[in-house]
């Protein structure tokens, strides 16, 4: 570099330096590719002002949009485990690990659980954070499930679980594929103990998550558009040799197939969770008397 260059150089970049303006000011809408000014976008709950596109939303948020006037209490969940392969690819799995836990996050993995009122009934959810490697679910997050579902059985409360994953987390090998056993024991547990499990699918829910415990709620909820399935589209059409509807992992076409029971918009979610819980609880109640009015009858 000449010294005209280095003289001329940084004096012509300050003129046409663009003005310093944070990028996380606007958010692209991945739909759509409409630019939405943040605080639009979290008034609106991270969904598209333009096309109604439901992005991820943060555990934290998810909690405060659900529990009665947003409070809530956050479940210690067991210390986070770390690299039990000692894996390795592009990066050091525990270089990941490390990265994803940064200071600003209280959670130790992709998965937080929280209890409180909703509605004025005692309930616990557990909500994934895909921003914390793809809400993969390893032996973190398996221990977080149990925590959930003890916690719901210890407090006889209803279990809202609000899956967003990419499925089961390869850096854990086996070890990952093993929590879609356990976390599926779980929920039989919970069921034992005759209370509702609600799962509320939201974009996306692939993999192991998919082919576990997700599947398994009394209530299958879905907000709208979202991605739901196992494998990708692509990899079973070439495995069936047949071309799939472009939907068909959605949830209004798994709705329209009997696999989700209801498609209900984010802004609508508390209010119709209310509702399901008081229907299922209330049931409970009357089945109980109904019983205990049988048995005194000496029908049974
Ligand atoms: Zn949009």
């Amino acid at each position: 570099m000449s010294w005209l260059e280095r003289f001329t150089r940084p004096k012509v970049r300050k003129i046409f330096r663009k003005p310093d303006i944070p990028e996380d000011l606007w958010e692209k809408c991945p739909k759509c590719g409409q630019m939405i000014f943040h605080r639009d976008l979290a008034s609106n709950m991270k969904v598209c002002t333009q096309c109604g596109f439901h992005m991820q939303i943060s555990p934290k948020r998810r909690f405060e949009s659900l529990f009665d006037d947003s409070i809530y209490e956050l479940l210690d969940l067991p210390k986070g485990v770390n690299d039990p392969l000692r894996f390795r690819d592009r990066k050091r799995y525990s270089e990941r690990l490390r990265e994803a836990r940064n200071p600003d996050r209280s959670a130790v993995d992709a998965l937080e659980v929280a209890h409180g009122k909703m509605g004025d009934r005692e309930t616990v959810i557990a909500a994934f954070d895909f921003s914390f490697l793809g809400g993969s679910m390893g032996v973190s997050v398996g221990n977080g499930f149990l925590s959930a579902t003890k916690l719901a059985i210890s407090k006889r409360a209803p279990l809202i679980v609000i899956p967003s994953s990419g499925g089961a987390r390869m850096q854990e090998g086996a070890l990952s594929l093993m929590q879609m056993a356990r976390t599926t024991i779980a929920v039989d547990e919970l069921k034992a103990a005759d209370l509702p499990y609600i799962v509320v699918f939201t974009n996306p829910t692939t993999g192991g998550v998919t082919a576990s415990f997700s599947m398994l709620g009394d209530i299958a909820i879905a907000e709208p558009g979202a991605l739901i399935g196992f494998a990708g589209q692509r990899v079973i059409e070439e495995t069936i040799r047949q071309k799939l509807p472009d939907d068909f992992q959605k949830s209004e076409y798994l709705l329209d197939h009997g696999m989700v029971d209801m498609v209900i918009p984010r802004k609508q979610l508390r209010e119709e969770l209310i509702k399901i819980i008081s229907i299922l609880t209330d049931h409970g109640d009357l089945r109980n008397i109904n019983e205990s009015q049988t048995n005194s009858a000496g029908i049974i």
